[in-house]
């Protein structure tokens, strides 16, 4: 852990019981995934899409360890009932500014679970006519996976853990740590006693 690393762990209380990923390996793979995606797209007419808010760190990042000239435009999906996730519902709450007919479009998302949500905006994204689809993401689930999604580029492969850090959040909480961890029983539950639902 580095010292920067060490003083959030510390004021975040010590909610974290195990840093998976440090922000240095999280960096060096985004590096790897930035040269691999520049290298395929050289040439091409790229657009990056990501879905707010959890992806904005990562594509930060990403976009650039990417030295190629491009876009970039968001999408922001509704918190959904555990009963409507279930069933693969999301809500566009935004869309796109940028029309991408005829655009080599990457997707980029920070996790990818079940891939019910990918697969609800995939579908959404090919009825528009993009060149090309292809998708990104720093985590991947797959033991999780109810629906099978193409996934072209993966930061990490996760087991069956939920993690926050770099983003990723529990009740919008612990987006801001710059490492990738998994909290404390504790930390989940004093959360549930303080949320109204
Ligand atoms: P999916 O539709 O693939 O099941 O859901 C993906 C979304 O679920 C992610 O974008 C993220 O918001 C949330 N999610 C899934 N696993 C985790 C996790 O381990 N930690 C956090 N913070 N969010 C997760």
């Amino acid at each position: 852990m580095s010292p920067d690393e060490r003083s959030q762990y510390q004021e975040m209380g010590g909610d974290i019981r195990e840093i998976l990923f440090s922000a240095q390996q999280i960096q060096d793979r985004i590096q790897a995934l930035g040269d691999q995606i520049t290298q395929d797209y050289r040439g091409k007419d790229l657009l990056v899409i990501g879905v707010l808010k959890g992806v904005t760190f990562f594509i930060a990042d990403l976009l650039r360890a990417i030295h190629l000239p491009l876009e970039v435009d968001f999408l922001a999906v509704a918190s959904y009932s555990a009963e409507a996730r279930n069933q693969g519902l999301v809500r566009l709450v935004k869309d796109l500014e940028t029309p991408i007919n005829g655009r080599d479009v990457l997707f980029v998302e920070d996790m990818v679970d079940t891939g019910l949500t990918l697969n609800y905006l995939l579908r959404s994204l090919r009825m528009r006519q993009p060149a090309s689809l292809q998708v990104c993401t720093l985590f991947n689930k797959p033991a999780r996976r109810l629906i099978d999604t193409p996934i072209k580029y993966v930061g990490f492969d996760l087991p069956d853990l939920f993690v926050v850090g770099y983003g990723l959040d529990f009740r919008e909480r612990y987006r801001n740590l710059p490492f990738v961890g998994i909290l404390k029983a504790q930390a989940l539950q004093k959360a549930g006693k303080n949320s109204a639902g």
